[in-house]
């Protein structure tokens, strides 16, 4: 079983983030964020895609008073994510943001971090020390001669000491570099030094295929070693995309569920049905349904009927033909080319039940 360790609790306007709360998972936006109706657009989808807080990027004063407009047309918690300028940062704050971003590498005025912090303060809000590996203060890169884990921390540790320094202890870590290995242990080494919560990423992780893998193998060793509070998924693509990469590795772990988990076969000689278009078809249909349904598509006997047993509804693949299952009964005996929508139309029944169930609940 995985255990997570133990962090401060921290509210950023209603959600929290570390302690009990369940791991939080984020995304951040690619509109122009001065574009307050294209933000607001896309930070629809991403909540519909199941983000839990939004992080904005504001690279200049437009940008930074678009915030107050965008926090206005959107129930989710807002962070701002502030390079080199103090002034942004102040005017994000001023704007309502509900948590600010600062990078250590390139805000490294003491005296105007310091100021930050007692501005947060007075908001109640939290400030993510965000290091990043590709901007690492220059101080600490010629130290370690290079980037390297210590250094990262080394980092973080800094900012924790400066912002503590005038009282300030609302803090979130993360230390995120495109290298699986050094971010790994970054995480690690500074889990030993505090108890912050910890926002994790793998940085600049690339494309959706590479980017996805090196995502999960990432952040599936910190999660499953319990570290890892919030967590964004970080692709060269549409930002939806992070968020439906981010809740697959949450619920490979077993850690939360949301939406159907689509169990299917590799294929092989024994196929008898095509599994690779079914299964692609129904990931891509159920996308949306937001109840946690176990479904399978299997292309044989040999473990089809078992899994599809298994499952809520599942597809056991014969000649020319498949057993649709549902909790193990045997339903139906359909045509390959009448399998998909039959399966559907289960999955369609499926569904009602559940929202039934679940607005009776809400009703008692
Ligand atoms: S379930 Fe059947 S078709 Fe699918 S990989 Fe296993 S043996 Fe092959």
């Amino acid at each position: 079983m995985i255990k997570r360790r133990k962090t401060h609790k921290i509210k950023i306007r209603n959600i929290y983030i570390g302690g009990d709360a369940p791991v939080a998972v984020q995304s951040m936006t690619n509109t122009a964020t001065k574009d307050v109706e294209a933000t607001l657009k896309q930070i629809k989808r991403l909540e519909e895609a199941g983000c839990e807080l939004v992080r904005v990027g504001v690279p200049d004063m437009e940008s930074a008073k678009a915030l107050g407009k965008i926090i206005s047309g959107t129930d989710l918690p807002v962070a701002a994510d502030i390079h080199f300028d103090a002034k942004l940062a102040h005017e994000a704050i001023s704007q309502g943001v509900h948590k600010l971003r600062i990078n250590p590498g390139n805000l490294r005025n003491r005296d105007e971090v310091k100021s930050l912090a007692k501005q947060a303060n007075s908001a109640g809000i939290p400030i993510r020390i965000g290091v990043n590996a590709g901007s690492l203060d220059p101080m600490l890169y010629k130290k370690y001669e290079g980037i390297c884990a210590e250094a990262m921390v080394e980092s973080a540790d800094r900012e924790i000491v400066l912002l503590n320094k005038v009282g300030f202890d609302n803090i979130i870590i993360s230390l995120k570099a495109s290298s699986v290995p050094i971010c790994v242990e970054a995480y690690r080494l500074m889990s030993q030094l505090c108890d912050y919560p910890m926002h994790i990423g793998i940085t600049e992780a690339g494309t959706r295929n590479f980017g996805t893998i090196k995502s999960s193998v990432g952040l599936g060793i910190l999660l499953y070693e319990g570290i890892g509070d919030t967590l964004r998924v970080s692709l060269t693509d549409d930002p939806v995309q992070e968020i439906r990469v981010a809740w697959d590795i949450l619920k490979s772990l077993e850690i939360r569920q949301r939406g159907p988990e689509l169990i299917s076969c590799p294929t092989c000689a024994r196929t008898q049905i095509d599994v690779v278009r079914i299964a692609c078809e129904v990931e891509e249909r159920v996308r949306n349904i937001p109840y946690p349904l176990k479904l399978a598509v299997m292309g044989c006997v040999v473990n089809g009927p078992g899994e599809a047993k298994e499952a809520d509804l599942g597809i056991a693949g014969g000649k020319g033909k498949g057993v649709i299952f549902k909790e193990g009964k045997k339903l139906r005996v359909v045509d390959e080319e009448n399998l998909l929508d039959s399966f559907m139309d289960e999955v369609g029944k499926l569904v009602e039940e559940m929202r039934n169930i679940a607005s009776k609940e809400i009703r008692e």
